[in-house]
């Protein structure tokens, strides 16, 4: 046969592959069932993200199976009756797992492609074909079990090997990018040695390696076993090509270790279940468990009243608080706060109660928390927008003796609320009869231990209701002396008030304030992001702040010389970001969940380039990273993050169940216990932490936690709805916005419109979907879980609403669209009903001052946020 026959005597014995009974299509029928939701690539310990384009620039290691090990190898494969081969491939496919792959291993491997037809054999040329061997590493199962799966899955896959790869790639059809290789990224072959046969009368043969400086797939490993002249095993030659787009030679050169170390584990025994087998060496382990966790330092619990009690004592005259014209020294704070607190003594507040706060941004809201805290109880702040019904939840949930607030903000409280209304005359009086000197135990119902609890927070729940974080003393102090002098918080820093109380990070604006005798400086009631935020921190001449990565979209760092540090957290930091606010200031990513106590780790101030870490553990914390074993992993690899240390919160509120789930035995401090976050992380090499994503559905938007399965608990109420569900999209990018999809009960028609009504009736409005999308069904994968990929983008009912009548409505409406990234606007439409989100609206109203010089608040906005809102306000001006 000729070399140009050859397609055609393909062709001719596989036949096409519309001809149902043809090799080729019972093949192509196999394949599709054998790689049906295959990962679309597989994470492994990449130094670097993968560039859309890559380079295919490679590295290349080499390392030996000494002779010994061969042994061990050829033996376990007898044994079990398969090839090296496979053992080597179910020793690559632990070693990736346990790097963070997953238990579904694709692997790649040529095949000589040469079938059983005696008419290639003797042909010179290329017939190389592709097959993707997967590895099902699923529940744990020992290395002799591997080994099974493993040779029922390659013999099988080589009785179907004659379909051409890119054949199965067209009809798989698997997610295309330019960036990774299609169906594997990581390939395995053998390449025997062969000199010996090739030795021929006349002819000199040698093998000669393949210049290792590019790279087709993220890692390629090519073996080739030695033997004595009398079969002897006598090593094996390990090559290994790595993509330099994604890869440092270090890392590689740790991750063939660990494959040639577990390799003589399973040698040893091969009954070893996957998960067991060590990855670490005691080195390793050590670092990551101890060294990079020895965090200890000497910090005395305190209560949180006798915290800023203490600081108020020490600097008595400075000013603590300044807002609006408004500035109290610590002495009148102090003061104010001790006959509230003793106030709330007599209505029986006191140790392990709780008190709810549902106040606006104020001095006075920041007096009552401390008066809270001072009578010996919880504070529990409400954010008085939220809507009556979670309110109301919250409220029955939590059980206060008490709801602090005023006339205003208690409209949205429930009826029978026992509320303490600050503005009631008669209440002002009976507070200010009460003496102002410090509160101690001797005035409260029972001692204040820094076991108590010092607040109780509400955060999203995936079953459909809050759930209630109970946080006690315990780590509070720790935080604030950290905090203090991480961020160098002095006498003269002025600390900005931007967060709501709901959110535990405004902790740290207060308690690092309030503990160093800085000034706390409360911008009016409102959420501010933006141009506007920029503004305010610089009229307000603020010297620190802490933000959400999305609040700073839209300002201009340049325009703010006076801050001098800037903590970011809440939410993953975009590198972006991180270029264009660090210069002239020193700028900190904080992560931490609530759970605990607000800030668990904190990079080191940062600079341009590259993904910015999340730090290293706080004084007195220790996170581990972990798999799903809570085995620690290596170095580089991304696992779970668990936290210990004094500011794990006691668990959640009326909710022992879920208490026990997130807060588990921790191994490594035995009668501690460790904090399960839910987060994917890895160390880097320099003892920092990386943000990776969650392992879970839990959403971040704008620096909220959402739990989609909270919002989808509610769509999935409302009449007509049989499914929901809610994921966040990027469609553009920058721009997230949370998406509801429902499919409909038989029969039924729900309205999008009203299904987002009855969502905001309920949920807070950073929780309500930006669009509600009903299918006819919901698309599933062929295992018929969802396929979340496969969710349409959003479309939004746009103009809809009346049609602009002058110039100016018409640019605004243009102006809008663009905005909204929809294609028309109506004069009357709710920006949010197309989709807006606060970020969103930060974004417009700085465009309606820099295009047009109208200067409206953002809070203006909301009250009628269209473009018949924004010219009815000009025309009144
Ligand atoms: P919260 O309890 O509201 O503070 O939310 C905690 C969660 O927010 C964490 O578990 C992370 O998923 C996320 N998070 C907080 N800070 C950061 C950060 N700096 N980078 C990335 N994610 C963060
Ligand atoms: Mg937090």
């Amino acid at each position: 046969m000729q070399y140009a026959d050859y397609t055609l005597w393909q062709r001719g014995l596989l036949g096409g592959d519309q001809d149902h009974d043809s090799v080729l299509a019972r093949q192509v029928a196999y394949w599709e069932a054998a790689l049906a939701d295959l990962p679309e690539q597989l994470d492994l310990p990449f130094d670097r993200s993968r560039p859309a384009l890559p380079t295919y620039r490679g590295g290349h290691i080499t390392v030996e199976v000494d002779a010994e090990l061969h042994r061990g190898l050829v033996e376990l494969a007898r044994k079990h009756q398969v090839t090296m081969f496979m053992v080597l491939q179910a020793g690559l496919a632990v070693l990736l797992s346990r790097s963070g792959a997953g238990t579904d291993i694709p692997i790649g491997v040529p095949v000589a492609g040469r079938g059983g037809d005696e008419g290639l054999h003797h042909l010179v040329g290329f017939f190389v074909n592709t097959l993707v061997l997967r590895a099902d590493l699923s529940g744990d199962p020992s290395f002799t079990e591997l080994l099974r799966r493993v040779r029922d899955t390659d013999l099988a896959a080589y009785a179907h090997q004659d379909v051409p790869f890119e054949r199965l790639v067209e009809v798989l059809n698997p997610v295309r990018s330019t960036a990774h290789h299609p169906l594997f990224q990581v390939m395995l072959a053998s390449d025997e040695d062969t000199s010996r046969e090739w030795a021929a009368e006349g002819l000199r043969a040698e093998g000669l390696p393949l210049a290792g400086d590019s790279a087709k797939f993220d890692l390629s490993l090519t073996f080739r076993s030695r033997h004595e002249p009398d079969g002897t095993p006598d090593g094996i030659g390990i090559a290994l090509e790595y993509a330099a787009d994604l890869f440092d030679h270090d890392t590689v050169e740790a991750l063939v270790g660990r494959f040639i170390a577990l390799l003589g584990q399973f040698t040893a025994d091969p009954g070893l279940r996957v998960g067991d087998v060590e990855l670490l060496t005691a080195a390793e382990r050590d670092l990551v468990v101890s060294r990079w966790n020895d965090t200890t330092r000497d910090i005395p619990m305190t209560v949180l009243p006798d915290l800023v009690a203490a600081q108020a004592a020490r600097t008595p005259d400075a000013v603590a608080l300044e807002s609006d014209g408004v500035a109290w020294t610590y002495a009148e704070l102090d003061e104010r706060s001790n006959r509230l607190a003793r106030h709330l003594i007599g209505l029986g507040v006191g140790p392990e109660r709780v008190v709810a706060v549902a106040l606006p941004r104020s001095p006075d809201l920041i007096a009552a928390i401390l008066a809270v805290s001072k009578a010996g109880a919880a504070h529990l702040p409400i954010d008085p927008g939220y809507p009556a019904d979670r309110i109301g939840y919250m409220l029955t949930d939590a059980n206060p003796v008490a709801v602090l607030t005023n006339r205003a903000a208690s409209a949205n409280l429930p009826e029978r609320s026992p509320v303490v209304l600050l503005d009631d005359p008669a209440v002002t009086a009976a507070v200010a009869e009460r003496p102002g000197h410090p509160v101690t135990d001797d005035d409260r119902t029972a001692p204040l231990l820094a076991a108590h609890r010092a607040y109780v927070i509400y955060t999203s729940g995936s079953t459909g209701r809050p759930k209630g974080v109970v946080v006690s003393h315990q780590g509070l102090a720790n935080l604030a002396a950290f905090m203090v002098h991480t961020l160098a918080i002095t006498p003269e820093s002025r600390m900005a008030q931007l967060l709501s109380l709901s959110f535990d990070m405004s902790l740290l604006e207060v308690l690092s304030a309030l503990t160093s005798g800085a000034t706390l400086v409360l911008p009016p009631p409102g959420q501010l992001a933006g141009e506007e935020l920029a503004d305010t921190m610089r009229e307000l001449r603020i010297t620190h702040a802490v933000v959400a990565p999305a609040a700073l979209a839209g300002a201009a760092p340049e325009r703010l010389p006076g801050l001098e540090c800037l903590v970011v957290g809440g939410e993953a930091l975009p590198a972006e970001m991180v270029a264009e606010w660090s210069t002239g200031r020193r700028m900190f990513n904080a992560y931490g969940p609530t759970e605990t106590t607000v800030c668990t780790t904190i990079s080191g101030p940062l600079t341009a380039g590259g993904a910015p870490p999340i730090g290293p553990p706080n004084w007195n914390v220790r996170s581990y990273v972990l798999d799903s074993r809570l085995t620690p992993v290596p170095p580089g690899v991304a696992g779970e993050l668990y936290l210990a240390g004094p500011g794990l919160a006691r668990g959640y509120l009326n909710q022992p169940g879920l208490t026990a789930l997130r807060f588990v035995a921790c191994p490594f401090e035995p009668g501690q216990r460790m904090y399960r976050t839910g987060d994917l992380v890895r160390w880097r090499d320099d003892g920092e932490l990386e943000y990776l994503g969650r392992v879970d559905q839990q959403v971040k938007i704008r620096g909220f936690r959402i739990e989609p399965g909270e919002v989808e608990a509610v769509l999935a109420a409302q009449p007509g709805v049989e499914h929901a569900v809610v994921v966040v999209r990027e469609d553009r990018p920058g721009d997230r916005r949370l998406v509801g999809y429902v499919q409909p009960e038989a029969g039924a028609v729900p309205d999008p419109a009203g299904l987002r009504a009855a969502a905001a009736r309920v949920l807070p409005a950073h929780m309500v979907p930006n669009a509600v999308m009903v299918l006819d069904a919901l698309p599933l994968s062929i295992n018929g879980k969802l396929d979340r990929k496969a969710l349409p983008a959003p479309t939004f009912a746009t103009g809809a609403g009346r049609k602009p009548a002058t110039p100016l409505e018409e640019q605004l409406c243009e102006l809008f669209a663009e905005v909204l990234g929809v294609e028309r606007v109506g004069v009357d439409d709710s920006f949010f009903e197309l989709g807006g989100h606060s970020l969103l609206s930060a974004v417009l109203v700085a465009r309606l001052e820099e295009q047009f010089g109208i200067a409206i608040s953002l809070r203006d906005f909301l009250g009628d946020p269209s473009v018949s809102g924004i010219t009815g306000r000009e025309a009144q001006r």
